[in-house]
């Protein structure tokens, strides 16, 4: 089975409770191998709204690309989150970073997240658990990857 990377935030509410509540809904379906800490990160896109909590999961499915992306937008919805705009506070977000090493382009989704090499929020956790995990179509590890975003503002989160 391919092991497949997930991304979690959450900026609204309980952001930890939401998170936790994500990773014992994913389990239902995958099977966890692998969780980065949590991070708290500042806001990224549209900067006037709270900070996020963030962390990066590895897990194994049997499920295919679209029906994990449309079981994570059923999770998405059943854990509250409320239809936003782009970038905007959510309950809960879940996103497909790497499935293995797939390749794919499709109107609802797109392998290996299109943004992942940009995001810090997503760098920084993924590096914690898969620093030489390669991304197929720019060919560089995700520590660096991670070494060329900007980390200012993301820390630790203690709880
Ligand atoms: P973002 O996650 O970039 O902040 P959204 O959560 O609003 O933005 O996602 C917008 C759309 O991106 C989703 O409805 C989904 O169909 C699409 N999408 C494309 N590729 C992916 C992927 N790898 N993981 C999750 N969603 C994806
Ligand atoms: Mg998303």
């Amino acid at each position: 089975m391919p092991l497949v990377y997930l991304a979690l935030g959450s900026n609204l509410g309980d952001r930890a409770a939401h998170l936790e509540a994500a990773r014992a809904a994913l389990a239902r379906r995958l099977t966890l191998r692998q969780a980065s800490r949590i991070y708290e990160t500042p806001p990224w896109g549209y900067a006037d709204q709270p900070a996020f909590l963030n962390q990066v999961l590895a897990a194994e499915t049997g499920l295919g690309p679209q029906a994990l992306l449309t079981y994570l937008k059923y999770l998405e919805a059943e854990l509250g989150r409320k239809p936003s705009f782009r970038y905007g506070p959510r309950a809960i977000d879940l996103d497909i970073l790497f499935y293995g090493s797939l390749v794919l382009e499709t109107p609802l989704l797109t392998l290996p997240h299109p943004r992942l090499h940009e995001r810090a929020f997503v760098l920084v956790p993924l590096a914690e658990i898969a620093p030489t995990l390669r991304h197929p179509l720019l060919g560089m590890t995700v520590a660096e990857m991670a070494a060329r975003v900007d980390a200012a503002g993301i820390t630790v989160w203690e709880g």
